[in-house]
């Protein structure tokens, strides 16, 4: 079995197009009008891959994926928002409310299916992953918490990645284009200057805590994570 997908999504014709598609390349599909038929179903049997619509009656995609991140329950539900919006942006808003992937519509078939592919590669060893530390600085991946001598960090998901990332290939030196596939995976378009937001996000982050030099710019390259100043 390839995993369980929850498609939330208000048009029916898409719905059932995705639940064909899914189904005939071996997921296990199920799907909800809105957020409220969603709630029962992920409480029910969680889904390993949440499609969210962002445009949808009642609650929007955009609210509830953000619910799906505070609750300790479903908070590592990997999420693809479907979004009809072509703004940078939204886009930029869509990753930093939590989801870890966005498609904007009309998308091809294998367009999806390759970004479904490369959210649950990257999320499947979420349980498997050790707690690592550097400095004080300590990175759980399995509940997505930073702490500092015992004290919770308020982090994005997408920034603990960065993080995440950073902290496990210390003192080398990724340009924009190699973070993005590390971070955000190969399949994903997402525009290098995002690199730059979430850098920005991350040092102010741990700014407070004095971790923010960690994060180093190296100038004409790109990025380094270093202990060293
Ligand atoms: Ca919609």
């Amino acid at each position: 079995m390839k995993g369980k997908i929850l498609l939330v999504e208000d048009e029916a014709p898409i719905r059932e197009m995705l639940g064909y598609t899914l189904m005939k390349e071996g997921y296990t599909f199920r799907e909800a009008a809105d957020v409220e038929e969603a709630r029962p179903l992920i409480a029910d049997d969680r889904p390993d891959l949440l499609l969210l619509d962002w445009m949808l009656p009642g609650m929007n995609g955009a609210d509830y994926a953000r619910r799906i991140r505070n609750n300790p329950d479903t908070r590592d539900i990997p999420i693809i928002m479907l979004t009809a919006r072509g703004e940078e942006a939204d886009k930029v808003r869509g990753l930093d409310i939590g989801a870890d992937d966005y498609i904007t519509k009309p998308f091809s078939t294998r367009e999806l299916l390759a970004r479904i592919r490369a959210v649950m590669r990257r999320t499947k060893n979420r349980d498997g992953e050790g707690v690592v530390s550097v400095k004080g600085l300590t990175l759980d991946p399995v509940t997505i918490r930073v702490t500092v001598d015992e004290q919770d960090v308020d982090i994005s998901p997408t920034e603990f990645r960065l993080l995440h990332f950073f902290i496990t290939h210390p003192e080398r030196v990724y340009t924009r284009d190699q973070l993005l596939d590390q971070v955000w995976g190969q399949n994903v378009y997402v525009e290098e200057r995002t690199v730059d937001v979430h850098i920005r996000r991350l040092r102010k982050t741990l700014e407070p805590y004095k971790y923010n030099h960690f994060i180093q710019t190296v100038r004409s390259v790109g990025y380094r994570f270093s202990t060293r100043i």
